[in-house]
Parts: C-alpha cells; structure tokens; sequence
C-alpha cells in the first residue's frame, strides 16, 4: 500500500536488518520517517542471519573475551590486501560492541558469542535466530510511530541543485507510479546477490554458486545511487557459504539442514576435481569462503567417502565439528535414509558404485583410483604430504559402496559497489558527499572487504548492518541540529 503521506523528512529504502537499525535510531531521534520495503514482509534476509559481529560487547566481557581492535583491524586490512577502508573498518570495529549493547537494551536476545572455525571471537549468536531479532526491531519501530510501506519499491531518486528531493516509488502490485518528498534517503536494499547481470560481472565462476539469498537483493540501491552520480567503487566481495550440494533443480535452501550436505562439506573427508586429483587441504572448510575460493576454481568438484564414513558419521558422531551447521552437532543420524533418498529418486549430485574404479568410471573422474591409493597411504603414515591436513582429519577411503557428492558453492550476499564516507553518506565520482543521500548494509559493505568477504570477522554483514544503519540516521540528526 501506498505512504500515508508524501512528505517525510527521512525515507529509507529497504526494510531488512539495516533498514530496521535505521528505523528505530530514526525514532530515537524524534525524525519523521517512513521505510520503504518491496517485499511483502519485513527483515529481509536479515530473517536468517545466524549472528552479527561486535567488539567488547558486555557479553564479550561477561565470557572474558579480549580483542586487541588494533590487532584486528591490521589482520582484516591486511587479509583485504589493503583494499578495505582502514576509517571505515576502524569505525565499525570501534562501534560494534556498542551497537550488540543497543540491540540486547531494545531487546534482541543473543545464545552465545565466539568464534567460527579459526576465527576472531566476535559474532552473537542471535536466539531463535536472525527472525527473532528482525522482527523485534520492526514491531518496536511500528510501535514507535514509524511507518512502513511493504510492496513499495524505490525506483530513481529525485535531486535539486545537487540535494536529495525526494524519491519515485511503485507499487509493487498494481505497477503503479508516486512522488514523495524528503531531504534525506538512506538506501538498504541488501547488495546484489540476486542480480545475474552484476554477480557475472563480478566473478567467471557464476555457474557453480548456489545463492540462498531471498530473490530481493537486486542491487536497486547501487544502480539508484549510480544513477544519482555515486561514484562506481569496486565491487566489493561475494559472501561464500563453502561447499554446497551443487543441484540446479531446486532452490538452494532445500540443502541447507541437509545431512548429506554436511557429510560432503564440513565433514570433507576427500575432495576431487574434474580429474580425479585433489587440489587443497580439506581443512580449508574452516574458512567457508576460502573453501569457496577453492572449490570455485576447479571445473568440477566432488566430495568422496565411503560406507565407513557413513556409517561411522550416522552411528558414531562427527569426525569434525562442524561448526554453525544447522545439522546435529552429534551424528548425522539420517544420513543413510537422505543417501537412499537421494539414490532412490536418481539425484545427480549423488553418484554411488561398488568400487572406486567403477566410481572413477561412472564420472569420468580418470585419475581418482590413483588419488585414493596415494590418499589412503598418507592416511596410513598420518602424514598428508601433499597439503598437510591435521592427521586427526585423515580419514581413510577403503570400504564400498563409495559415493562421490558434487560440489558448488554457497552464496548469501553480494557486497559492494557504492563508496561511503565515515557518516554512512554516498561519495561522488570526485569522492564528496551527495548531499543527503546515505547507504547502509551490503549496499556499502564493500568498503570492508578486498576480494574475499573475511569471515576471519565472523557476523561482519550484519554487524555492519547494524552499525551503519543506526550510523547514517545519527549523521542526519547531527546535520539538522547544526
Ligand atoms: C541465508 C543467509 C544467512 C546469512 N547469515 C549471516 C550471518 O550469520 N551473519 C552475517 O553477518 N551475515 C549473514 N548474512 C548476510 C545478510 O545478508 C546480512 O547480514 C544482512 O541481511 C544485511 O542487511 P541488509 O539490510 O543490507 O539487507 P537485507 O536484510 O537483505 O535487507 C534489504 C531489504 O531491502 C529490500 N529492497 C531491495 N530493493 C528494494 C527497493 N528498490 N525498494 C524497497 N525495498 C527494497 C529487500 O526486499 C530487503 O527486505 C546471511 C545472508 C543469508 C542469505
């Protein structure tokens, strides 16, 4: 449904986690607001987030986790290649414990905080997840009188002597056309991992990513912002899942509780390419986006084990934790029933033979008999000459039937492509503020990240969402006080 008015003095445009944080700090601030969302629902893909990232947030402190911030950002610039912005990483780090404070004062409950695989210990585990805390923020923004308008998109921003004026909106049902007034826009609308167009752009290897994004993250933002004179700054990292369940039927999300999935991914006992030959330490998993990397750049990757590594993960437990998997944290209890599942119905990322010739055979994968001779003999010795893995990963491959299950990647968000100051404000190709206009979230994410998202900095996205939501509002209040 249409606004209830056409003048505001602030509209923000998405309604998922940094659009909320905005809305709520909008109300904090007494500003006249309205949030755009062209959904029909609220939070965005911020509903599945598992957790956002802090710094000496009081529950840090309560578990007795020290962070050097000085240590932190010199790792995550130099893990950007220096291609994140030091001010504005310096700032979200410097922030970020505040902003986890603000959340569990409004009133988001957080599980637990640490760390994933080798990482900093800084994301809060959000309880019941990223749809508890998202729909907190909408109903305590609703309750605080700011109005939200779902199946309302932002279509182009209306500038007057280079000042934001106002914005044309649609509705999202009807297709049809309003004004409405306002001097100040922030844009939230998510990056751009639903966009084909931008993620072939951004990477050759847009054929083997499963993306579990919501469908709405179509970079509006970026292309509202570049049509508005932002500048085109670079665009900034895909956020991989690591290995997923390559299956081009059905939408990714299907995989993401799957046993087999995890089997195949976090458990990693053996991985191949096209050609039979393994081409990284499986460990790699630790880091699902340097997993991703890897995988990435293989035509073809499957993942191998035998029945004693499914019978042992089904009965017996995991051969490695695996980490924030939504799986049992125990055993793969139905792994065996999702195998004949998958068999049974002839899925094609699941191949199984008696032997490993006559898996080398069915996928054509020639040298995988060679691979598995040399691999097991490592195991043997406890010893992975070739990449090192931590002899407690080496898992044999001996038993049949053997199964190989093939691997692309998993994509949650794209990051990037709109340069932001430290106020959270859009920059002109020239590098200065247009005034009045504001980005927030993935669409500005990319000022944190060189090529790869660093998931060294666990809950980063939305920490940063957050944070630079609640950043932009705090930015107009001070304007308008001055
Ligand atoms: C499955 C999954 C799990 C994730 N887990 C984590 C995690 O644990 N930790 C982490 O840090 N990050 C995680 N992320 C990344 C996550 O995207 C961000 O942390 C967070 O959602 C970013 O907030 P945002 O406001 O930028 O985008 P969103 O929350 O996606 O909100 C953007 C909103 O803008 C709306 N919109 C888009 N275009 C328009 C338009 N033209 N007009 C009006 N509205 C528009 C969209 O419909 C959407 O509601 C995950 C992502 C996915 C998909």
């Amino acid at each position: 449904m249409f606004p209830k008015k056409t003048n505001y003095d602030l509209i923000i445009v998405g309604g998922g986690l940094s659009g909320l944080s905005a809305a709520i700090t909008a109300s904090e601030q007494g500003l006249d607001t309205l949030v755009l969302e062209k959904g029909r629902t609220l939070g965005g893909n911020g509903n599945y987030v598992e957790g956002a990232m802090g710094v000496d947030s009081d529950l840090q402190k309560q578990a007795n986790i020290n962070i050097s911030k000085t240590q932190l950002l010199q790792d995550e610039l130099a893990y950007s290649h220096y291609e994140a912005s030091a001010p504005h990483l310096k700032k979200l780090i410097d922030s970020s414990g505040q902003v986890i404070n603000w959340l569990a004062e409004l009133g988001v409950k957080f599980s637990k905080v640490g760390g994933q695989g080798k990482s900093w210990p800084t994301v809060h585990s959000f309880a019941g997840g990223g749809y508890a805390a998202v729909q907190l923020l909408a109903k305590k923004a609703q309750e605080a009188g700011i109005e939200f308008a779902t199946s309302i998109s932002a279509q182009e921003i209306k500038q007057q002597n280079g000042h934001i004026r106002g914005l044309s909106v649609m509705n999202e049902v009807t297709g049809q056309m309003r004004d409405l007034v306002c001097n100040n826009v922030i844009l939230a609308t998510g990056g751009y991992a639903d966009n084909a167009e931008l993620i072939k752009k951004r990477t050759p290897f847009y054929q083997k990513l499963m993306t579990v994004s919501n469908g709405k993250a179509t970079g509006d933002g970026m292309q509202l912002a570049w049509d508005a004179g932002a500048q085109h700054y670079q665009m900034g990292a895909i956020q991989y899942g690591g290995g997923a369940i390559y299956d081009k039927t059905q939408p990714a999300f299907v995989h993401m509780s799957s046993q087999l999935a995890a089997a195949a991914t976090q458990e990693a006992i053996l991985w191949v390419n096209e050609r039979g030959e393994r081409f990284v330490n499986e460990d790699v998993n630790d880091n699902m986006c340097h997993a991703g990397s890897a995988i990435l750049t293989q035509a073809r990757v499957f993942s191998i084990l035998d029945q004693t590594a499914v019978d042992h993960l089904t009965e017996v437990g995991l051969y490695k934790e695996v980490g924030n998997s939504p799986v049992s944290p125990e055993k793969l209890a139905t792994l065996r029933q999702e195998i004949k599942h998958d068999l049974d119905t002839h899925q094609k990322y699941l191949t199984q033979a008696d032997t490993v010739v006559g898996l080398a055979e069915k996928l054509n994968l020639s040298n995988l008999p060679s691979t598995i001779e040399h691999y097991n003999s490592d195991v043997e010795a406890g010893c992975d000459v070739d990449y090192g893995k931590d002899p407690q990963y080496l898992t044999a491959v001996k038993d049949g039937p053997f199964y190989a299950v093939e691997l692309g990647v998993g994509m949650a968000c794209a990051l990037g492509g709109i340069r932001v100051d430290n106020n959270s404000e859009v920059l002109n190709r020239y590098g200065y503020p247009i005034s009045g206009l504001y980005a927030v979230g993935n669409d500005a994410a990319g000022m944190l990240v060189g090529d790869t998202y660093a998931v060294t900095l666990p809950g980063s996205t939305a920490g940063y969402a957050a944070f630079s939501g609640r950043n932009a509002v705090l930015t107009i209040s001070r304007r308008a006080a001055n």
